[in-house]
């Protein structure tokens, strides 16, 4: 006679997981890309407008006005 303890008379034991292979040379691409773009947001967000400003004027530093309070740089 089964008990509720008893498991293998609930269900039959499920087949192991498998893991996912990732394959690094398809995801290397999309991480440097990733990482370059997160390096330029950073910069326009933190660095921009400062001594090593690129562009001239205070567009950049408006539009990215929030976001660089938001993180704690300081701005004014
Ligand atoms: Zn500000």
């Amino acid at each position: 006679m089964a008990t509720s303890t008893d498991q293998s008379a609930v269900a039959p034991a499920a087949a192991a997981p498998v893991p996912v292979a990732i394959p690094v040379r398809k995801v290397m691409p999309w991480a440097v890309l990733g990482s370059l773009l997160m390096c330029l947001a950073y910069y326009f967000v933190g660095a921009e407008q400062g001594a090593t400003s690129v562009v001239n004027g205070m567009g950049v530093h408006e539009y990215v006005h929030d976001a660089r309070h938001l993180l704690g740089f300081p701005c004014h």
